[in-house]
């Protein structure tokens, strides 16, 4: 097995975009599932009360079971919440369950209710035995309370762009609330990486949405794109990553590509954030 570099510190890394349906839990799980087969520590944060990451990691997550809700309401820490993915080695994850949902109302009126996850999690990787090289947190399709909460435990955003005729129409504005995110909650959030999903390369209109998204964020759009296949959109239905499902299929090798890229991009990523500090 390959060896991916590993980071100097842990990469905290929140998948977001508004758009629902664009592949951000399917680039959550499998990102993490390449990183952690290629010798990275990794936890996974569910933060989507759908729970999709948690179903296609394999790990339960019915409302009696431990989850990311007990984590924000304070009844358990990350380091109670997590469970082992069965398929993988060294890839955690703190499962969602529906009542996640109901967080959103009940925290509303605490001081600190942007800050719940962040609070959570530092505490956590300080604690922690293990080291962690990437902490990924599955964010759902919105912009409330745990979409804010994610972005603001995290110093980077990874942003999955569908290669579609509208992809670019909602980015500009995910773009903007990152920024007023950044503005007034968490000054250190960087927008790292954009991985353009569902690609059909056999279409012109892919090729046309990858050239005009890197032409506008060039540094931060990976070069691997990840192909539309049936192996990928069907693993989760037998609670696993297209890592494990299908390893040497087109699906798993595209997101093994993203995962090396994203390792290797560590050392210019973690500088840009320290310079942003700096500020
Ligand atoms: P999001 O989390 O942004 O809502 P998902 O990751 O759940 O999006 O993806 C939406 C749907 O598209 C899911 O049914 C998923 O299985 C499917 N899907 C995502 N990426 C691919 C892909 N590369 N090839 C085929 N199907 C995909
Ligand atoms: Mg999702």
């Amino acid at each position: 097995r390959q060896e991916f570099p590993r980071p100097a510190r842990t990469r905290r890394i929140a998948v977001a975009n508004q758009k629902g349906g664009v592949g951000k839990t399917t680039s959550t799980v499998n990102v993490s599932a390449a990183l952690a087969s290629h010798g990275a520590n990794v936890l996974v944060i569910d933060m989507d009360p759908q729970g999709n990451a948690s179903t296609a990691l394999g790990v339960p997550h019915g409302t009696k079971d431990p989850s990311v809700y007990d984590v924000l309401e304070g009844r358990l820490t990350i380091e109670q919440a997590k469970q082992q993915c069965p398929d993988i080695e060294q890839l955690e994850v703190v499962p969602a369950s529906i009542e996640l949902s109901g967080a959103e109302l009940e925290v509303a009126d605490l001081p600190n209710r942007n800050d719940l996850l962040r609070e959570a999690l530092d505490s956590f990787l300080e604690q922690s035995e293990k080291h962690y090289d990437y902490v990924l947190i599955d964010c759902p399709p919105s912009l409330g309370l745990l979409v804010i909460n994610s972005m603001c435990a995290v110093t980077e955003m990874l942003i999955p762009i569908q290669a579609e005729y509208y992809a670019l129409e909602g980015l500009g504005q995910l773009i903007n609330t990152i920024g007023l995110v950044q503005d007034h909650y968490n000054p250190n959030l960087t927008v790292s990486t954009m991985l353009v999903t569902m690609y059909d390369r056999r279409t012109l209109l892919s090729r046309e949405v990858f050239t005009e998204v890197k032409s506008h964020y060039p540094s931060i759009v990976l070069d691997t794109t990840i192909p539309r296949t049936v192996k990928i959109s069907e693993a989760p239905s037998f609670g696993k990553t297209v890592i494990s499902y299908d390893p040497r299929g087109m699906g798993a090798i595209a997101y093994g590509e993203a995962a090396l890229e994203i390792a290797r991009r560590s050392a210019s990523v973690l500088a840009a954030i320290d310079s942003k500090r700096g500020d």
